[in-house]
């Protein structure tokens, strides 16, 4: 008996069926030399798998469950709206009542538009930047990841940086040349590329943390050094807020640092589980979109009423004290890994923002794509595994953050230590 038959199993007739298996790419184990785990039920901070395995959940499918798995409140709401329809096509109050707490959370939202993935919101955005200013190019950051539309797929973190594949195929040579990279946090490089393509920038996208390359905090005002540049090329800035979007914290990462973008895109924590993205900003940019205005972007299911009432039930349940609480929590895992590392003597960065945490086997500070590439991918693989078997499931890949939620507790982060002390006993 193999801890995960059924997994195998379940895998072995999914691979005929959908590439690789999955549905999307970071669900494949291939980094930790595992097949997916497949996931049956979810309640807190566990998860079970089609084994009958229990973990504790850092995954929380990819950030969005800020509020663990199966919260009663985004359970009962959906019950409530989903006897009444599940998408109508025309407008609904749920979409008013979203819309509106979004605009009071988040700094530089003055008017939002609803889509239905990080990715669409995204690729509106940078459709949106480059009508508005006429102009093509976009700058992003090596190692940050914006979804796979065309013009963000370049120097991508997250999957495509697990897999290796950094370029995408069948990304049209003259989409790809009107996106330039420069290693995040190298205000030289910004600079550099501004003097040269300065006039012809339509946007900055930035991740205001990184969390594709696993969490890259921004050093030395970073932040508002784009802010600067970015108006002084009248450029727009837009912080893709999909991750960090009310998951580092209260008013998210621009509140957390006082940075106001042009533009936002949201998603994750947004849907609190159902597929949400949204983007917002300026009003004077944002009614430049269809129907107020010229640039078009449209969507059958966007605002749909379960995904709806599933944000609103989970931004609604968010207070400022559940991020002080998480914040607790991740002290003590912080803490415990730190102390775990000096023990058993392992090279050892740990980054976080909020409830994001990067753990990576490194030797010097990870402050970009390059210094997180250099994290001892072996000591990850082993330790991953040892971590999955004593019922702690971490994202498969060195280059992904670990987020935790207010059903996180104190005796979790314990065990989820021990664990850690475990794999890192084996690793020498
Ligand atoms: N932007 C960021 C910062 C993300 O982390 C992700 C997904 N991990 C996306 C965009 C794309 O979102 P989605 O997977 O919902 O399309």
């Amino acid at each position: 008996m193999n801890r995960y038959d059924r997994s195998i199993d379940a895998y072995k007739e999914a691979v005929d069926l959908m590439p690789g298996g999955v549905n999307s790419p970071v669900r494949a184990f291939k980094s930790v030399g595992m097949d997916p785990i497949f996931m049956e039920s979810g309640k807190g901070s566990k998860i079970k798998d089609i084994d009958g395995n229990e973990y504790i959940d850092y995954v929380l499918s990819w950030g969005p469950l800020i509020l663990g798995h199966a919260d009663e409140r985004v359970v009962q709401g959906l019950h409530e709206v989903i006897a009444n329809g599940t998408s109508f096509g025309a407008p609904t109050l749920l979409e008013n009542k979203l819309a509106k707490l979004v605009i009071e959370r988040v700094p530089s939202i003055e008017v939002v538009r609803m889509v239905n993935s990080g990715t669409e919101a995204t690729m509106s955005a940078l459709r949106l930047a480059r009508g508005y200013t006429g102009r093509d190019i976009i700058l992003k950051f090596e190692g940050s990841y914006h979804g796979h539309g065309d013009s963000l797929l370049i120097k991508a973190g997250s999957g495509v940086a697990t897999l290796g594949l950094p370029d995408s195929p069948g990304v049209p040579k003259s989409i790809a040349q009107n996106t330039i990279t420069v290693a995040y946090n190298d205000q030289d490089g910004v600079r550099a590329a501004f003097e040269r393509y300065g006039e012809n920038i339509a946007a900055v996208i930035a991740e205001p943390v990184c969390g594709n390359m696993g969490v890259v905090p921004p050093t030395n005002d970073f932040l508002s050094f784009l802010r600067k540049i970015t108006e002084e090329y009248g450029s727009l800035l837009i912080f893709d807020e999909v991750m960090t979007g009310f998951r580092v914290d209260y008013n998210c990462a621009q509140g957390y640092f006082g940075i106001t973008p042009d533009l936002t895109c949201l998603g994750k924590v947004i849907g609190g589980g159902l597929p949400v993205g949204a983007y917002g900003g300026k009003r004077e940019i944002m009614q430049q979109v269809a129907p107020s205005g010229p640039i078009y972007q449209a969507g059958t299911l966007s605002g749909n009423p379960l995904a709806m009432t599933a944000g609103y039930e989970t931004l609604h349940a968010l207070t400022k004290e559940s991020y002080s609480n998480i914040n607790k929590r991740v002290d003590q895992l912080v803490e415990g890994y730190k102390q775990a590392a000096e023990d058993y003597e392992i090279p050892l960065q740990i980054n976080r923002a909020g409830s994001m945490v990067g753990i990576f086997f490194a030797e010097d500070p990870v402050v970009n794509f390059e210094t997180a590439s250099k994290s001892n991918l072996e000591y990850f693989k082993k330790y991953y595994r040892t971590m999955a078997e004593e019922g702690v499931f971490l994202p498969p890949s060195q280059f992904e953050g670990l987020f935790l939620s207010t059903a996180h507790t104190e005796e979790d982060i314990d065990k989820t230590i021990k664990a850690a002390r475990k794999a890192f006993s084996t690793l020498k």
